[in-house]
């Protein structure tokens, strides 16, 4: 029987709206006070214009505040330090999103940690990685966090199971980790010098790839009945595929994310989701 389609979009316009209700009660609660989501864009990369563009669009549609800085690619990290603690500073706003990568002159980690974490709603600063290692409260990483409400809603319980990942970035595959294993699943995270990944992956009860290979994962790599998550994004020349050979695998597991349509749509979803978290706990 082929694998049942965890439908992404369905879950994430769910989320998007359970928040629209949250920013409603915010609103109410802090007398006409609404949440804040300050983006910060240099330079002019295309995709990461059209990425910036349908958050603030999405943070708008939920009722909070979007406000944007865009800057040019020649800005001194001087400069930009000067911003985020501009924007540290500022009452009306909530969490701060710093689009990534930046230019060449400036280091991404002083941006990231100049960031304050009670306004980290990208999850990214060291300190919010490491509450999340220690399993502590916090704000975490965006798509991770959708992984999870995926799992939650298609009914996959981590607890106990054989989780593995493949990928161990710090935006993806390490805050798996952390979110898996605080829920209790057995957890192995594999890379580039994992040896016989296809190996350890067919253990897997629930598997993830987050590696940017596209079709990496095939169907003698999955045990029958697994729940197959895929954050793979990767362009094409047949479009938009992602890191697992979905056609294939769907024969095999549970459970699947297609690409598009799975983790993408959750992204922005829990960003949303994180903006209202922290205008919440900053005024708790
Ligand atoms: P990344 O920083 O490039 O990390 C990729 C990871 O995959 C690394 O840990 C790398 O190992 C590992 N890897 C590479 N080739 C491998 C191989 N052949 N076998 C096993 N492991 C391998 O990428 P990322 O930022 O985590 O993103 C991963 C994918 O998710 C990309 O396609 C990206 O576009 C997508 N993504 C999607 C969303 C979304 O909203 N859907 C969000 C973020 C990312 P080493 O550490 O050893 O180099």
């Amino acid at each position: 029987m082929p694998a049942r389609v965890i439908d992404g979009k369905a879950v994430a316009a769910e989320v998007r709206a359970r928040v629209a209700r949250g920013v409603e009660e915010f609103v109410t609660a802090h007398d006409g006070a609404v949440p804040g989501l300050a983006t910060v864009l240099v330079g002019d990369d295309p995709a990461s214009h059209v990425y910036v563009g349908n958050k603030r669009k999405s943070t708008e549609e939920v009722g909070m505040r979007s406000v944007h800085h865009g800057l040019d690619a020649t800005i001194s990290q001087e400069d930009l330090l000067a911003l985020v603690a501009a924007l540290n500073a500022d009452d009306g706003v909530d969490g701060i999103l710093v689009q990534l990568p930046l230019p060449e002159q400036i280091t991404q980690d002083a941006v990231i940690s100049a960031i304050d974490p009670a306004k980290d709603v990208d999850g990214l600063t060291a300190g919010s990685a490491g509450r999340l290692a220690q399993g502590r409260p916090g704000l975490v990483s965006c798509t991770p966090q959708g992984v999870m409400e995926l799992l939650a809603h298609a009914g996959v319980e981590p607890e106990g199971a054989d989780a593995v990942v493949i990928g161990r970035s710090i935006l993806v595959g390490r805050p798996l980790l952390s979110l898996l294993l605080n829920a209790n699943a057995t957890v192995t995270v594999c890379h580039s010098r994992t040896r016989d990944l296809a190996e350890v992956c067919r253990r897997a009860d629930i598997l993830v790839a987050a590696v940017g290979s596209p079709r990496l994962v095939r169907a003698d790599w999955v045990k029958r009945g697994a729940t197959v998550i895929d954050v793979g994004m990767n362009r094409t020349e047949s479009g938009l595929a992602g890191d697992v050979d979905f056609e294939a695998v769907s024969e095999v597991a549970g459970a699947i994310t297609p690409v598009p349509g799975g983790v993408g749509p959750m992204t922005i979803a829990m960003l949303l989701q994180n903006t209202l978290r922290a205008a919440i706990a900053r005024r708790a």
